[in-house]
C-alpha cells in the first residue's frame, strides 16, 4: 500500500515537473525566436513597416499558442523587448494564419531573396544553433523547410530560360495532439492554397487513397533537414508522396520513410501552396488523380473552433492582421 503510494506520488511529480520544464521551453524558444527575429529584422533593408507586419505577426501568434499551451503562458511571462503591438490583446480574440516559424521563415526569405538558397539556409541555421543552444528539443521549431519552384515553359511545351523564384515553407512547428490540430486547420482556413487545403482535407479523410493532386512534372520540391543545427538534403516522406503524386522530388527516393504524423504537417504543403499562391495560372495544370476526384471535396476533419474551446479560449475563427 505504502509503495503503491510513493509511485503515484513519484507520477505525479514527475507529471509536474515536464509540465514546468515544457512550459519553461516554450517560454525560452519563442522568446528566442522572437529576440533573433527582431535582431535580424533591424539589421536587415527590409521596410521598417514590413518588418514591424512581421513581428506583429510572430508576437501575436507566440501569444495565441501561449493561450492554448498547458499550462498556459501569459503574456507577463514572455518578453518582446522593445517591441510593442496597435492591438496587444488580440491573441485573446484574433486567430494566427499560421505558426511563429513559418512567419520567421518569410520574414528571411523576403530579406535574403528567395534565389538565395545558401544565405536562407545559413541564416536558419544560424538561428537554430542560438535560438536553441540551451535544449535542442524542437517542439516548437521547425525540422523541415522546403522549397518549391517549376521551370516555366513557353506554348510549345519547351522549358523558358527565366527561372521562376523558389517558393519556401516550413514543417509545422508546434507541438501537442490538439495545438496541432488547430494549427493545421488554421492553415487551411487562412493561409494555404485552396487546392492544397482541399488536398490535405482529404488525405487526412481517406488516408488509404493513393495519389492526390496530379502537378506537371516540371514542378520540384526540395526539402532540408536540421541534423544538429545543420541543413541537410532530406528525400519526402510517404505522405508527400501521395498528397504530391507526380511532384519532381528532390532529394529522390525509391521507398519513402512510412510518415506517422498527420497529413499537413510536412514543409511541402507551405512550399507548393506558396508556389500556387505567387503562379496562379498554374493551378489550371494541376489536376485531381482519379482517387480524388468524383467525391466531394470533404470538410475539415476538426473543427478548430470546438478544440479551441475545449483549451478555454474565448476568441472567434478571424483571422489577426497587423495594425500597420
Ligand atoms: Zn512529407
Amino acid at each position: 500500500m505504502e509503495a503503491k503510494e510513493i509511485t503515484k506520488e513519484t507520477k505525479e511529480e514527475k507529471r509536474l515537473k515536464f509540465l514546468k520544464e515544457y512550459k519553461n521551453l516554450f517560454i525560452v524558444t519563442y522568446g528566442a525566436l522572437f529576440c533573433q527575429m527582431t535582431h535580424y529584422a533591424m539589421q536587415s533593408k527590409l521596410d521598417k513597416n514590413e518588418i514591424y507586419t512581421y513581428l506583429d505577426e510572430a508576437r501575436h501568434a507566440i501569444l495565441f499558442l501561449g493561450q492554448i499551451n498547458k499550462p498556459i503562458v501569459e503574456p507577463e511571462e514572455m518578453s518582446f523587448g522593445k517591441f510593442q503591438s496597435g492591438n496587444p490583446d488580440a491573441f485573446r480574440t484574433h486567430v494566427p494564419r499560421t505558426t511563429p516559424y513559418s512567419i520567421l521563415l518569410e520574414m528571411v526569405v523576403r530579406a535574403e531573396g528567395p534565389h538565395n538558397s545558401d544565405a536562407i539556409k545559413k541564416t536558419l541555421e544560424v538561428f537554430a544553433e542560438s535560438i536553441l543552444k540551451q535544449n535542442k528539443k524542437m517542439y516548437f521549431y521547425a525540422t523541415v523547410v522546403s522549397k518549391s519552384d517549376f521551370n516555366d515553359i513557353d506554348h510549345k511545351g519547351n522549358p523558358k530560360k527565366a527561372t521562376p523564384e523558389p517558393y519556401w515553407g516550413a514543417s509545422l512547428s508546434c507541438s501537442g495532439r490538439k495545438v496541432s490540430q488547430i494549427m493545421l486547420a488554421l492553415n487551411c482556413l487562412f493561409n494555404w492554397h485552396e487546392k492544397i487545403a482541399e488536398a490535405v482535407t482529404f488525405a487526412q479523410n481517406n488516408t488509404e487513397k493513393g495519389g492526390i493532386l496530379e502537378f506537371p512534372r516540371i514542378v520540384t520540391s526540395e526539402a532540408y533537414k536540421h541534423e544538429d543545427f545543420t541543413l541537410i538534403a532530406h528525400p519526402p516522406c510517404s505522405k508527400c508522396v501521395q498528397v504530391f503524386a507526380s511532384c519532381t522530388f528532390k532529394p529522390t527516393v525509391e521507398i519513402p520513410k512510412n510518415a506517422t504524423w498527420e497529413f499537413g504537417n510536412c514543409a511541402e504543403n507551405e512550399s507548393i501552396s506558396k508556389l500556387l499562391d505567387g503562379h496562379p495560372y498554374l493551378k489550371n495544370f494541376v489536376k485531381y488523380c482519379a482517387q480524388a476526384t468524383g467525391e466531394q471535396m470533404p470538410k475539415l476533419k476538426t473543427d478548430p473552433m470546438q478544440i479551441l474551446k475545449e483549451l478555454k479560449w474565448s476568441g472567434e475563427l478571424i483571422q489577426f492582421i497587423s495594425a500597420r
